[in-house]
């Protein structure tokens, strides 16, 4: 039997699409790549925005196609999932369940008699689809009930996993060479058994030549510490995604994120001075309910003053049951859409501004792909690099590179 999945979202989606590979592999099952070729089909689902949620509610169309020619596929879906759409799915897909539960997917499909259960689904060894690079989350859930946001809902609350799991997956990571770790989670700083500072200081003193990743900090726990320990530590790469989400006072209240843009520009101004060369990225949401056109205009201000070098703009979208949702969504799409260009037009600018610095200077990458001969891997500071070569011995492999053309998102240049 095989097996395909479907995975939207985040890291901690992609991170958990591998563990559902290893529960299905121990029942026998084996990969597919193509859709038609699967007798179970997994969809991973993303509930942060509707655009997301659509494309789910959109392969229901090529599975009942699929069912014509061979009706013994079964299809099903977990992820990050709201109510509403749970008890919506539930009537089209055969199966939905809730990743916590995964241990019991095999019951679920009738391919295994096993009960044995398993505490938490995080502890389940994932079949990485990569040999270098890896996702290691560090907590799951998120206590911060973002006016906006679904995860709090779909992922429950804050939860940590023990220090000793943590270092011990790294630990064997790193013995099995792999290069890039990513440290996960909604809200990594707020990480309990003890400090995220702490725990990236545990991590630097395991043995190996990898480099140290981590995704989404959250600015409201954003300590001096933390700053710190990522100047401090070799492995911790400059590259820090900070998401800002709005620019203006008042939106980032309404948001109930906690922090002012006095406290996020007094981070940036920290962090710029403990390491000149970080890059900096950010999360921004636009046309959040009630969002003046003054109000965008203190984000784009602050665009400009802050100079990231990458932003991941999202249009506000309306998710039932959130705090949000109560208010009335009443930025026009066409005006979320301006929005959105105005903020990526600056956005070129700077990250164009910044990337040019990097000329004829060196830095260490590592190649994840080969594709027209065409070496493509991300810089130590997370940069988008191109090197003209045929040379697939590389990928998986950290090399130095000169750095020769510079374009807004991505560098060009040659092997040193
Ligand atoms: N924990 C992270 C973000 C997790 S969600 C944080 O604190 O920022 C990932 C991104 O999706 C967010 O940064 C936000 O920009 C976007 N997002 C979340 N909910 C959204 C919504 N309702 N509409 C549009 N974008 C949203
Ligand atoms: Fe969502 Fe806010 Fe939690 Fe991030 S911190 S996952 S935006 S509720």
């Amino acid at each position: 039997m095989k097996y395909h999945i479907i995975t939207f979202g985040c890291e901690m989606n992609k991170s958990d699409s591998e563990r559902i590979a290893t529960t299905l592999q121990k029942e026998g099952l084996s990969p597919t790549d193509t859709l038609s070729e699967a007798d179970i089909v997994i969809i991973n689902a993303c509930a942060v925005r509707q655009s997301a949620m659509d494309r789910v509610y959109g392969q229901v169309k090529k599975i009942e196609n699929l069912k014509k020619k061979n009706p013994d596929i079964k299809a099903g879906v977990t992820g990050c999932l709201l109510e509403k759409d749970r008890k919506k799915l539930k009537e089209k897909y055969d199966f939905v369940f809730n990743i916590k539960n995964l241990s019991e997917l095999p019951k679920i499909l009738n391919i295994s008699q096993k009960t044995e259960d398993i505490n938490s689904y995080l502890d389940i060894k994932p079949d990485r689809d990569s040999s270098f690079s890896a996702f290691v989350p560090i907590m799951n859930g998120c206590n911060n009930f973002c006016a906006y946001c679904a995860v709090p809902y779909t992922r429950g609350r804050e939860r940590s996993r023990p220090i000793e799991k943590v270092i011990d997956e790294v630990r064997k990571l790193a013995k099995k060479g792999y290069k890039e770790i990513w440290l996960l989670g909604q809200n990594v700083n707020s990480y309990e058994p003890t400090s995220f500072a702490d725990l990236l200081y545990k991590i630097e003193e395991i043995k190996g030549d990898f480099w140290i990743r981590f995704t989404s900090p959250h600015p409201k726990d954003f300590t001096d510490d933390l700053i710190e320990a990522m100047a401090n530590c070799e492995k911790v790469t400059p590259y820090l995604n900070l998401p800002l989400q709005s620019g203006d006072n008042e939106i980032l209240k309404k948001m109930n994120r906690n922090y002012t843009v006095e406290d996020y520009k007094k981070i940036v101004k920290k962090v710029k001075n403990k390491i000149p060369d970080i890059t900096l990225s950010t999360d921004i949401i636009v046309g959040f309910p009630g969002e003046t056109k003054e109000q965008f205009q203190n984000t784009t201000s602050l665009f400009k003053e802050i100079e990231f070098d990458m932003a991941y703009i999202a249009k506000y979208s309306e998710r039932p049951g959130t705090e949000a949702a109560k208010m009335e969504d009443n930025v026009t799409l066409e005006e979320k859409k301006r929005r959105e260009r105005v903020l990526t037009q600056l956005l070129s600018k700077t990250a164009l501004k910044n990337n040019k610095k990097w000329i004829d200077k060196k830095d260490k990458v590592l190649f994840d792909q080969l594709k027209n001969n065409t070496l493509i891997g991300k810089t130590r500071h997370y940069k988008t690099i191109k090197i003209e070569s045929d040379s697939k011995e590389f990928i998986g492999k950290i090399k130095e590179v000169k750095i020769k053309e510079a374009k807004p998102f991505g560098l060009k240049g040659e092997l040193i």
